[in-house]
C-alpha cells in the first residue's frame, strides 16, 4: 500500500506566517494540532513568531510546554490537576462559579482566564455580574496565596455562520462586557475570543484583545467560503496510487452489492486507499480525485480500494490526490461533506504513510 499523508514544510509556515501577518496570534494546538502532529506543528508556529498556544487537553499543554520554556500555554479545559498546572506553567480556563468556590484555595498559584458562556453555552460565566463576583471576591481574598487572574475570554458558536444573527448577537454581548470591564479599570494580560472565522470576517484583532485565537486557518483550511482561497494555503497531500486499470462493460457493475453500474463502455481504475484510511464515504459519493492534473470522478469506495473512472491517459502506478491546495479540503467542506476538522480527523493515521517533505 502507497497511500500517503503528506505535509510540505515549508507551505505549512508560509501559510502560519501569512495568517499571523502583524497580528497576535494564539494557536490552538487541540487534537494533536488538528492531527498535522503536535510537535511539528508548534515548532512551525514557532517559527512563523507564534509564543501562545492552546488546547484541551492537559497532556498537550505538557508536550507543547516540553518543547518551548518561554511561551504563554492556555488550558481551554479545567482540570483538577492544580500541581500539574504549577508545575508546567500552565494557565487555565475558570470555567465557572462552582468551580472557583470549590477549588479556591488549590487554585493558590494557578494563572486563570475568566471565561464567559457566551451563545455556545459550552463552558464559562453565565453573565457579567458572574465575572464581577469572582473579580470582586478575588479581590477581598485575604490570603497571601491565591490564584491569579491574568486572563478574559470567550468562544463563539456562530462565527462560522452568515445567514443567522447569532453571531452579531454573541459579540455585541462580549464586547460590552470587555468594555465595561475595562471601564471600571480591571486589567488582564490576555484577552481574547476570536477563532479563525471571526479573525477573518473582522479583518483582524478586536481592539483591547490581545490574541486571536486560531485553528483552522493555521492549519491551510479556509472557515468560510466567501474567503480567498490566496489567503489560506493547504499544504497537505493525501493521495493513493493507481494499482490497475480495468476495461468494464454498458450494465457491468462494480464494487460490492451493485455500487456503480457501468453506464457506457468506460475504464476504471482500482485505487489503493479507503475509507479505511480515512476517506469519508461523503468525500468520495460523486466527488472527485486528481490524476496527471485533470479531475476524474470517483465511482465506488471500499476499505482499501476505490474506484475512480478514467480515460486512457491515466495507468497503474500513477499518483491519485484526493486532498492537495488544488483539491482542497476546504473546497469539500463546503460541499457538505463535513466540516474542515472532520475530514482532517477521519483520516487514518496508522494505516497511511505518513511523511513531511
Ligand atoms: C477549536 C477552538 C478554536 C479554534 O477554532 P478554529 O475555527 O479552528 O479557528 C478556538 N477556541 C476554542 C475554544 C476552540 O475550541
Amino acid at each position: 500500500m502507497t497511500a500517503t499523508w503528506s505535509v510540505n514544510t515549508a507551505q505549512f509556515l508560509d501559510n502560519a506566517k501569512n495568517v499571523v501577518s502583524n497580528n497576535s496570534i494564539m494557536a490552538v494546538v487541540k487534537n494533536n494540532a488538528y492531527h498535522y502532529d503536535l510537535e511539528f506543528s508548534v515548532k512551525q508556529f514557532l517559527k512563523a513568531g507564534i509564543n501562545t498556544f492552546s488546547t484541551t487537553s492537559l497532556k498537550e499543554a505538557i508536550r507543547v510546554r516540553k518543547l518551548t520554556d518561554d511561551a504563554t500555554i492556555f488550558l481551554m479545559n479545567p482540570t483538577f490537576e492544580f500541581d500539574l498546572l504549577r508545575k508546567y506553567r500552565i494557565q487555565m480556563t475558570l470555567p465557572s462559579l462552582d468551580f472557583y468556590y470549590y477549588n479556591k484555595k488549590e487554585l493558590a498559584g494557578v494563572s486563570v482566564h475568566l471565561e464567559f458562556e457566551n451563545l455556545l453555552h459550552r463552558s464559562g460565566l453565565h453573565n457579567y455580574s458572574e465575572i464581577l463576583e469572582v473579580l470582586e471576591d478575588h479581590a477581598n481574598n485575604d490570603q497571601s496565596h491565591k490564584m491569579n487572574i491574568v486572563g478574559l475570554w470567550t468562544h463563539f458558536g456562530y462565527a462560522d455562520e452568515f445567514d443567522v444573527p447569532e453571531y452579531e448577537t454573541e459579540k455585541r454581548d462580549w464586547l460590552e462586557i470587555v468594555d465595561a470591564l475595562l471601564n471600571q479599570g480591571y486589567t488582564f494580560d490576555y484577552i481574547h475570543a476570536q477563532n479563525s472565522a471571526s479573525y477573518y470576517r473582522e479583518d483582524g484583532v478586536f481592539p483591547h484583545h490581545t490574541h486571536a485565537r486560531i485553528g483552522i486557518a493555521l492549519y491551510g483550511s479556509r472557515p468560510y467560503s466567501q474567503l480567498s482561497p490566496a489567503l489560506i494555503k493547504q499544504s497537505l497531500t493525501v493521495s493513493g496510487k493507481v494499482i490497475q486499470v480495468r476495461d468494464l462493460k454498458q450494465g457491468d457493475y462494480c464494487g460490492y452489492s451493485f455500487t456503480y453500474e457501468v453506464k457506457e463502455n468506460t475504464k476504471l481504475a482500482v485505487v489503493d486507499i479507503g475509507y479505511g484510511d480515512g476517506i469519508l464515504k461523503a468525500r468520495a459519493k460523486g466527488q472527485e480525485a486528481i490524476i496527471n492534473g485533470k479531475r476524474y470522478p470517483i465511482r465506488g469506495l471500499m476499505m482499501s480500494h476505490m474506484f475512480v473512472e478514467v480515460d486512457d491517459t491515466v495507468h497503474a502506478e500513477d499518483d491519485v490526490i484526493l486532498y492537495n491546495n488544488d483539491i482542497r479540503i476546504d473546497e469539500f467542506t463546503f460541499k457538505g461533506v463535513g466540516a474542515n476538522s472532520e475530514q482532517l480527523s477521519a483520516m487514518n493515521h496508522d494505516s497511511l504513510i505518513k511523511e513531511y517533505v
